[in-house]
């Protein structure tokens, strides 16, 4: 039995029938990490001293208890914008390079309170802007099935420290799809949750109205249990609702999906288009119902999107400033110190942003742009809407290709944007999306994606893993 290949359950199973400790298995993910992470680059911190720790509390837990909590002794990573305390959490960025976290973020709190193991930080792209994990200020993280390719992104690093054995579980954040495409491209499983539905607090913001926390995993029934862990109102976060999952087994018979038809349009790549059609015909045959639905607006999704995401943004990043957190250059003027820290501090995708948001948010340029995109995000929500009065879930690709070469889009911030197409109307509606690995093309992994109504993972989860055993 090799300890890397088993999912949380079997974990705990082994942990309950003293087959294995905590410290065995935490032990071996770090050996993983030290063996394959020259060459994958997924951790930018490892908390090794952390990790032996909280395996030697959960062990005693484990053997002093009957019964625990499902994910005591788990080893899991984290992307680098959710702060663990007393570690750096560098958001991907040089302005963040020595920022110590000075506390927990309410999720970090929750799988602590089960007894969970930080393996360590993984990479990301900086600020979570890009699709690629390339605008890191660290390095390129590599995806494990070909590493010439990109692990994708922002939460590149979460998806390929699951994907190459270097963790059990991660949590990663999903402004724009950063969770969805990264899983996709390496072949694991990925959920983007509702708005509301797990605490920010502790989270670097990207774009405060479009960014959730959410688990990239093995298996679909391993992001359910750590999804169940994270979930739920937050004292600290006014934007999270009082929300108890519910598992519930919705069966493939009967159930209404719909397959939008501005998602199979012009640009997918046709071997993609063919493996997420064969796995739609499983589901057929499985007695689903197939329903061709429009979401008339999406061609709208990628413009409004990067206006909104942009002008929040570039307010929430002018909080580094040289003063209060982070890299600071010393000046004599403070406005001087503003503009070396920023200057030298960010990257270049991060600056363009900031200036584009900043434009969008003037005045003479507000109604033009950012006004009308909330418009535009307004009829995106309605055509969701309007969906869901007709199907239970919706199916689509994540991506328009699988992972491609590392420094293909790099000099092409349009090309980059395009990677987003079909993930970004999820965050503009709020709504919980999952990225099931589905097929290859030759040795890349390709996602399906599977939308549901808002608050209703529980009913996306049941669906994907009975698509998940049929695909196997
Ligand atoms: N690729 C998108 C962007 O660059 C989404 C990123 C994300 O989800 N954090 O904004």
């Amino acid at each position: 039995m090799n300890l890397l290949d088993l999912t949380i359950i079997e974990l705990h199973e082994g942990f309950k029938k003293k087959q294995f400790t905590s410290t065995e298995v935490t032990k071996a993910y770090l050996e993983q990490i030290k063996k394959t992470d020259g060459q994958i680059g997924a951790y930018l911190t490892v908390t090794e001293e952390l990790a032996l720790a909280q395996a030697e509390a959960a062990d005693k837990i484990i053997a002093t208890k009957k019964e625990f909590p499902m994910l005591c002794g788990i080893p899991f990573s984290v992307k680098d914008l959710i702060m663990v305390e007393g570690q750096i959490c560098t958001a991907g960025s040089k302005i963040l390079e020595k920022y110590v976290a000075p506390y927990d973020a309410t999720v970090i709190k929750k799988l602590n309170a089960q007894g969970a193991v930080v393996l360590g930080k993984v990479n990301l792209d900086e600020f979570a802007m890009g699709s690629s994990t390339e605008n890191s200020a660290y390095k390129v993280t590599k995806n494990p099935h070909d590493i010439t390719r990109v692990a994708g992104g922002t939460s590149g690093g979460s998806a390929a420290s699951v994907a190459a054995k270097q963790a059990v579980f991660s949590l990663g954040t999903d402004t724009g799809g950063s969770i969805r495409q990264p899983a996709s491209f390496c072949g694991v499983v990925g959920l983007r949750t509702t708005y509301g539905s797990v605490s920010r607090y502790g989270v670097v913001a990207d774009a405060s109205s479009l960014d959730q926390v959410g688990p990239i995993a093995k298996t679909v029934e391993d992001a359910k249990i750590i999804f169940e862990a994270i979930s739920g109102k937050d004292a600290m976060d006014a934007t999270s609702v009082d929300y108890k999952f519910k598992d519930i087994n919705v069966e493939l018979k009967g159930l209404k999906i719909g397959v939008p038809k501005e998602y199979f349009a012009k640009g997918i790549d046709p071997k993609v288009e063919k493996i997420i059609r064969e796995a739609i015909k499983k589901a057929q045959d499985a007695g689903a119902k197939i329903f061709q639905i429009s979401l008339p607006s999406s061609k709208y999704a990628l413009a409004a999107y990067y206006i909104i995401q942009t002008s929040e943004a570039s307010a929430n990043l002018a909080r580094y400033d040289g003063i209060k957190y982070g890299l600071s250059s010393p000046a004599e003027k403070l406005l001087d110190v503003y503009i070396k820290s920023r200057g030298a501090g960010f990257g270049a995708e991060v600056k363009r942003r900031i200036m584009t948001g900043t434009y969008s948010l003037s005045s003479g340029y507000y109604d033009a742009y950012y006004k009308k995109a909330q418009e535009v995000r307004q009829l995106i929500t309605q055509d969701f809407e309007n969906a869901f009065k007709k199907v239970d879930v919706i199916f689509a690709p994540v991506s328009p290709f699988p992972a491609f070469k590392i420094g293909e889009n790099t000099d092409n911030p349009l090309a980059m944007y395009l990677a987003d197409i079909y993930t970004v109307s999820v965050n503009l509606a709020y709504l919980p999306g999952l990225s099931l690995p589905t097929g290859k093309v030759g040795k890349l992994p390709v996602g399906l994606q599977i939308i549901g109504n808002h608050f209703e993972e529980n009913k996306i989860l049941s669906v994907a893993s009975q698509m998940e055993s049929m695909l196997r």
